[in-house]
C-alpha cells in the first residue's frame, strides 16, 4: 500500500466522490479520520480511460478513473486552447494524476497552461495542482478561497501540498475573460456541491462546465452542500437555454444536446432524493429510523449510493431542522 507522495490533506469538508487515484493500481487511504469514509480510494483500470473528448474544435474534456467505488466513475476536467495559452477547469487529486492532464494538453497544443479555474475546492480536484505551472493564474470564489485557506492553516495540512497562491483572482459573481480571442465567463451561480462552486461558460461553443454542481450518474453527494440550495443552483444552469453541452466534474463527459437531458436527469435525481427524505421527516421518522428504512428506488444502483445516501439523509434532516447555515 502506497500513499501518493504529496496530496492535499483532505479535511471533513470533502463531500464529493473524494478519490485519490494512485498509479499502479495501489490503494490509498486518507489518514484524516473525519474524511476516512470519503477517500478510501481505489484506482481501477478501465478500458478506454483515461480519455479525451473533443467538445469543440479547441475545447476538450479529459477524464480518468479516480474512484472510491471500485472505479465506478471518472473525474474530469475541461480545457480550452486559445492562441495565447490554455485555460483548464479544475484538476485531479494528486500531482501524478494532474500531470496526466498536463501531458494530455501538451499532446494537443504546445501553448502554455496559463489559467486554472477552481470549480471545486475539494481535494480530489485541487490536490494535484502543483503539477500545473507555478505561474498560472487561478480563479476562485470567495467561499472556496476561504475554505482552502482554512485547510492550509489546519495542523492536518500536509507540508508541500498545493496552496492557493496570493495572486489568485477572486470571482464573487461573474467575470468575463478574453483569452487569446476566446471568451470564457467564470460564474458563481450559487452554492452547489461544495458551497463555493464556480462554473465556466463558453458562449461561442455554448458549453457550460459545471464542475461538481453536476455529478453525472453519481449519487448526489451532499456532505458540504445545502441540499435545496444545490438544486436551485443547478436549475439556474438548466435555465440557460443557450447551453448545448453541460460538462460534469464526475461521471462521463459527453457532447451535445444529450448532455442537457443528462443534466436534467441529475437534477431530478437530487429532487427525488430530497423529496424521499423529506417524506420520511414529515412522517416523523427519527434520523436513525430514516437511515434504516430508506429505499432509493432507481438511485440505489447509482455509484456511491450506499455511502452518500446516508450522508444525504443526514444533510436533508439538518436542513429541515434548521441546522444548516
Ligand atoms: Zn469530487
Amino acid at each position: 500500500m502506497k500513499r501518493p507522495s504529496a496530496f492535499r490533506t483532505i479535511l471533513g469538508s470533502l463531500a464529493c466522490a473524494g478519490a485519490l487515484a494512485v498509479s499502479g493500481g495501489s490503494i490509498a487511504l486518507a489518514q484524516t479520520p473525519a474524511a476516512s469514509n470519503d477517500v478510501a480510494a481505489v484506482s481501477v483500470p478501465k478500458p478506454g480511460y483515461p480519455r479525451l473528448t473533443k467538445l469543440a474544435p479547441n475545447v476538450y474534456g479529459f477524464e480518468e478513473m479516480q474512484s472510491i467505488d471500485r472505479g465506478a466513475f471518472s473525474t474530469g476536467v475541461m480545457f480550452v486552447v486559445t492562441s495565447d495559452g490554455v485555460l483548464v477547469t479544475d484538476g485531479m487529486a494528486n500531482p501524478a494524476a494532474t500531470r496526466q492532464v498536463v501531458d494530455e494538453i501538451h499532446k494537443v497544443t504546445p501553448k502554455p497552461i496559463k489559467w486554472v479555474v477552481i470549480g471545486s475546492d475539494h481535494g480530489d480536484h485541487t490536490g494535484g495542482n502543483t503539477a500545473y505551472p507555478a505561474d498560472v493564474t487561478y480563479y476562485v470564489s470567495p467561499i472556496s478561497k476561504d475554505t482552502l485557506e482554512k485547510e492550509e492553516a489546519s495542523p492536518r495540512f500536509k507540508a508541500g501540498s498545493w496552496k492557493l497562491p496570493a495572486s489568485a483572482v477572486v470571482v464573487p459573481d461573474r467575470k468575463t475573460l478574453t483569452l487569446g480571442g476566446e471568451q470564457a465567463e467564470v460564474m458563481f451561480l450559487g452554492p452547489g456541491h461544495t458551497g463555493g462552486d464556480l462554473e465556466v461558460y463558453l458562449p461561442k461553443e455554448r458549453i457550460l462546465y459545471m464542475s461538481e454542481v453536476y455529478l453525472n450518474y453519481v449519487f448526489p453527494a451532499m456532505r458540504s452542500a445545502t441540499p435545496t440550495t444545490w438544486i436551485a443552483t443547478a436549475k439556474k444552469a438548466l435555465a440557460m437555454k443557450d447551453v448545448r453541452t453541460y460538462v460534469p466534474a464526475h461521471g462521463e463527459i459527453l457532447t451535445g444536446p444529450q448532455t442537457r437531458q443528462g443534466f436534467e436527469k441529475y437534477v431530478k435525481a437530487m429532487e427525488d432524493v430530497v423529496a424521499n427524505v423529506k417524506g420520511m421527516h414529515d412522517k416523523g421518522l427519527s434520523l436513525d429510523e430514516a437511515l434504516k428504512q430508506v429505499n432509493w428506488g432507481p438511485y440505489a444502483s447509482w455509484p456511491m449510493a450506499q455511502q452518500q445516501g446516508q450522508i444525504a439523509i443526514k444533510r436533508v434532516y439538518m436542513e429541515l431542522n434548521g441546522e444548516l447555515k
